[in-house]
């Protein structure tokens, strides 16, 4: 027998998944998540740079750059409620030659046409009173204050736990393969709800085809990282080169844990899976442009490193389409910027639910955003306790951040 009592079906607990939980359960909504792996959180959603980006670089008027935008401020709220580690420290994109100078006031421009008014050019004296160990020789400055780096792990767990304690259920080790007449044939047996809701990352196309569905397809593109020891206090913001068409570049940072990233690459590849390890070319590539950036890095030897691969497809914004008559909606291609717009991608989902799926609440308020409390679990840091559940938290930053591991060479 098919399960029917719930509103919502949501396919795949990575960072959209669980925001989406989190939100529909919140709204009134009663909603099951089913999640093939053994954990949630553990594909596209593990291997990520963890910023807040405020989407002054999305293209404008895109569909991703108003779900990072409408979601942005209650983000914070969330994150505060939850313990989430989290900083504000802001962006710098350093133009290390006249031609990349002469992009930036473009880039403001941009973000001011985007209604992100606080990006700002920053004098070359003031970049460096700022960042003390930056390479000499930069030509120009764009500060972006608003740019924040979060323990994006910990928030997509946090809200999954937070709808179970408001009645959703999640079902790991769960696969969908199959739907028809909207009852979905999954490994758990057959679960019916009155809309599906595709959030499968880097087989959200193929998790599209169960429902003959075949609009966009999954470019995987990786991303590289490697990871220098803690408090190393060589940066104080993000530090970006000024990005290109196709990438945002590679990237000086800490982490929310203090551990000083390179990365992320941004390369076409041909398979879905992440590997654990970045390839040796790459991790010395990563290694040689971090010292070239912050020159004091050659005292100092990597610690670690972690790939990821970024839902891509061959389309720019994200692929969010509603199918009333299926009582299917997709929400796909959530390539780079799936953490920033969790929230207001949840929140635009919930609107549809009423508008295009006829998903009517009899409801009153949307309900509480309780505080939650975690402490890390006993298990090789990699795991969470948050108020008596125990989670593995798959992201290595969170791992890395929980480790003393000297890098001084
Ligand atoms: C290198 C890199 C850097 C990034 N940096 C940032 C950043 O700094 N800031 C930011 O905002 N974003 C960033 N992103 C983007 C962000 O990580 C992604 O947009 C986000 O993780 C996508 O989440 P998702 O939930 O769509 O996909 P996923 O995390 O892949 O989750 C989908 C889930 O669906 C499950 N699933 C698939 N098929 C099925 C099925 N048939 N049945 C059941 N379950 C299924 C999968 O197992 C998986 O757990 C970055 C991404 C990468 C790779």
């Amino acid at each position: 027998m098919a399960q029917t009592q719930y509103d919502v079906g949501i396919i795949g607990g990575g960072i959209v998944g669980c925001t989406m939980l989190f939100e529909l359960t919140r709204q009134g909504y009663s909603c099951i998540m089913m999640e093939k792996n053994q954990y949630i959180m553990s594909e596209a959603s593990a291997g990520n740079s963890g910023m807040l980006h405020t989407g002054f670089d999305a293209p404008l008027n895109s569909l991703e750059q108003h779900c990072i935008k409408s979601g942005h401020k209650g983000m914070f709220d969330v994150i505060n409620k939850f313990n989430i580690p989290h900083k504000t420290c802001g962006t710098v994109l350093v133009a290390w030659t006249e031609k990349q100078n002469e992009i930036i006031p473009e880039l403001r421009q941009k973000a001011h046409e985007a209604g992100i008014l606080d990006v700002d050019f920053m004098s070359v004296s003031e970049l460096y009173k700022k960042e003390p160990f930056l390479r000499q020789g930069a030509h120009g400055t764009l500060f972006v204050p608003g740019e924040t780096i979060v323990d994006s792990n910990l928030l997509g767990l946090c809200c999954a736990h937070h709808a179970t304690l408001q009645g959703a259920k999640i079902l790991t080790n769960c696969e969908v393969l199959g739907f028809k007449d909207r009852t979905l044939n999954t490994s758990c047996g057959p679960i019916s709800p009155a809309v599906t809701i595709n959030c499968a990352g880097l087989y959200g196309d193929l998790v599209d085809n169960l429902a003959g569905l075949n609009t966009f397809s999954i470019k995987p593109r990786r991303g590289q990282y490697c990871v220098f020891g803690k408090n190393l206090n060589l940066v104080n913001s993000i530090i970006m080169p000024v990005p290109t068409e196709k990438t945002k570049g590679v990237g000086v940072f800490n982490s929310v844990y203090n551990n000083l990233v390179i990365g992320p690459t941004a390369e076409d590849v041909p398979s879905r899976t992440r590997p654990p390890l970045c390839d040796p070319k790459t991790h010395n590539y990563l290694t040689q442009t971090g010292r070239w950036i912050i020159p004091e890095l050659n005292s100092f030897h990597p610690v670690g490193q972690y790939t990821g691969i970024r839902p891509a497809t061959q389309f720019k914004d994200y692929q969010i389409r509603t199918y009333p008559q299926l009582g299917w909606i997709t929400v796909g291609g959530i390539r780079s910027t799936g953490v920033s717009a969790s929230l207001g991608t949840g929140q635009y989902i919930s609107e549809k639910l009423q508008s295009d799926m006829s998903l009517e609440l009899n409801r009153g308020m949307a309900k509480n955003i309780n505080e939650l409390h975690w402490e890390v679990g006993n298990n090789n840091n990699s795991s969470i306790i948050i108020e008596g559940c125990h989670y593995k938290v798959p992201h290595p930053i969170f791992q890395y951040g929980h480790q003393n591991v000297e890098s001084k060479l």
